[in-house]
């Protein structure tokens, strides 16, 4: 008995879930994390996701997808309706994951910047949240998990604007996490360090640049998407039941180091 128990309490089996930005890096991670925990999980990108759909289809996951740029208003909706259509009026799990952009001191950043990635960042998993929230209500056990970015939490030179889109991912988590606990839904974030993926690659690569990074981490490396998905995955578990509104940094320990 104690054992089914506790199977329970580490299952995600049966769920459902829309994870955006699935095909690469941390997004990619998560989908497969999901997926490879029972989840049917639906997923986007700008480009067609054909060949990556075929990959999950041959090791046997669950998981369709389709071509949205969260940044688009109408994409997003016509999103939802697509999610809402496939699971039926009923979301377990919204990742929203999609993000990055602009990187320059705060007075060379043009208006089109500055809106594009407010759009990009916040408005997307403002929105998107907004959207999923009837269908996560009607699952009776709904979470979100947003990605912001160590960038939210610290003042990193050069990140006026991104860090400051996923500063207010961090604040939106809180308190949508105060309005939501009555319909059962848990809301929690994920600030990760610097990831090895597509979009940190310039950074991975470049050696000098690796080692000052590095020595600020007190795990001595740079972090793997899967890292990543595991927390997210064990956030949207009954196991993680009295965790919510909160912000959990995966970064090797970067943003405690004040040595
Ligand atoms: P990535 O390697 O660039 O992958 C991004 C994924 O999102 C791809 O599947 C991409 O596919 C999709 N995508 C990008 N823009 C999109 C849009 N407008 N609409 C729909 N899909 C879109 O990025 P990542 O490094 O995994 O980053 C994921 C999240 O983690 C982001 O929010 C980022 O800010 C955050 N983060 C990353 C790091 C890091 O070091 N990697 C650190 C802190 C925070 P297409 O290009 O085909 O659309």
């Amino acid at each position: 008995m104690e054992s089914i128990i506790k199977q329970e309490k580490w299952s995600l089996e049966g769920s459902t879930a829309l994870v955006t930005g699935g095909t690469k890096g941390i997004g990619r991670a998560i989908v497969e994390a999901l997926a490879g925990f029972g989840v049917r999980v639906h997923t986007c990108s700008r480009q067609d996701l054909s060949t990556v759909l075929d990959e999950w289809q041959r090791q046997n996951l669950q998981v369709t997808g389709s071509v949205c740029d969260v940044s688009n208003r109408t994409d997003r909706e016509k999103l939802m309706e697509q999610v809402s259509s496939i699971f039926e009026g009923k979301l377990n799990i919204l990742v929203n994951n999609v993000g990055g952009g602009c990187v320059k001191p705060a007075v060379e950043i043009t208006t089109e910047e500055y809106y594009s990635s407010m759009a990009l960042n916040f408005d997307s998993c403002f929105h998107l949240s907004q959207l999923a929230h009837p269908l996560l209500k009607a699952s009776g056990r709904g979470n979100v998990v947003s990605i912001s970015s160590m960038a939210g939490i610290g003042a990193l030179p050069g990140c006026a604007i991104y860090g400051s889109a996923k500063g207010a991912m961090n604040q939106l988590t809180r308190i949508l996490a105060c309005e939501w606990a009555k319909d059962m839904i848990r809301v929690n974030c994920i600030a990760p360090g610097t990831i090895r993926t597509p979009m940190a690659q310039w950074l991975v690569d470049d050696k000098e640049l690796s080692e000052k990074v590095l020595e600020k981490v007190p795990l001595k490396r740079f972090g793997e998407p899967d890292e990543v998905a595991a927390v997210a995955a064990f956030l949207c578990m009954p196991a993680a039941s009295f965790v919510t509104g909160q912000v959990i940094s995966v970064d090797g320990g970067r943003s405690i180091n004040l040595g």
